[in-house]
């Protein structure tokens, strides 16, 4: 997987190059990267790559030449690449658009600054527009890391085999379960009795009643959309039931 960030700060980069995962995974040839000054395809001696906007107002905006001439420079180089502008207002980055983007062969990331970049760029040069969330960064870099972060870590390889992708958050459907490593009691807090059995079945059933827990406290609503099968279906209706119980006890209690 090729990524071509294209930014006015390519040095932002050089510490994210440098760490973790993403280091291991460019030192094995997994994902190959560079970070391409946008600057270096102004034509004017001062390399300007912002002017005022059109109509007035404040702030200023990133003119289309550069972005067009870095961005056709880049697509020289990787033909295979998606072209991907970093924009609050494009569509909601989550799991599953890092898995489609895994696939890909390579990513040209492009950064905006200051009120963002010259409408005109996006009409012929840019494939998709994807935003990391609902809020507004200074620039595209720390977006474009997040893009890089997570789909680094979606290629084959690039985890070790115990941090398999598989079992993270929101791959099917739930948040994964609590985790805990040693010692075995941490101020009073003691890692549950199951987890210590070495009873892998029992494991592998509190780990998901424990995935299923969180979920629906933490995010009801994905298990709302989530196509649940038979066994969790089984462990919700038997919640379901030991609520009945405590709030029929509750009720008759009341009733005196
Ligand atoms: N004026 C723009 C607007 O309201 O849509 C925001 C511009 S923002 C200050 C500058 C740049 O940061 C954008 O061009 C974009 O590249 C990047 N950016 C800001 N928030 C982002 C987000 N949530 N996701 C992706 N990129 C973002």
């Amino acid at each position: 997987m090729n990524f071509v960030v294209l930014t006015i700060f390519p040095e932002m980069f050089d510490p994210f190059w440098s760490h973790g995962i993403i280091r291991k995974a460019i030192e094995e040839q997994k994902i190959f990267t560079s970070a391409i000054n946008i600057r270096d395809y102004a034509a004017d001696r001062h390399q300007v790559t912002d002017d005022r906007p059109y109509g007035g107002g404040s702030g200023m905006v990133m003119k289309p030449e550069p972005l067009a001439g870095a961005i056709r420079a880049a697509s020289r180089t990787a033909p295979e690449a998606k072209t991907v502008l970093l924009t609050p207002q494009g569509r909601a980055f989550d799991q599953r658009m890092a898995r489609a983007l895994a696939s890909l062969d390579g990513l040209i990331l492009v950064c905006g600054r200051y009120e963002g970049v010259d409408e005109r760029v996006c009409y012929d040069l840019i494939d998709y527009e994807i935003s990391t969330g609902d809020y507004v960064l200074t620039g595209g870099e720390l977006a474009a890391m997040i893009i890089i972060d997570a789909v680094t870590r979606l290629i084959p390889g690039t985890l070790g085999g115990e941090q398999a992708a598989e079992k993270d958050s929101f791959v099917n459907g739930l948040l994964e379960h609590a985790h805990y490593t040693r010692p075995p009691n941490f101020e009073d807090h003691e890692v549950p009795e199951v987890l210590r059995s070495g009873h892998h079945q029992e494991i592998d059933r509190w780990r998901l009643e424990s995935s299923l827990m969180r979920t629906l406290l933490k995010r009801s609503d994905l298990l709302q959309q989530k196509d649940l099968d038979q066994q969790e279906v089984e462990i919700l209706k038997n919640w379901h039931q030991e609520i009945e119980k405590i709030l029929e006890i509750n009720a008759k209690r009341h009733r005196g």
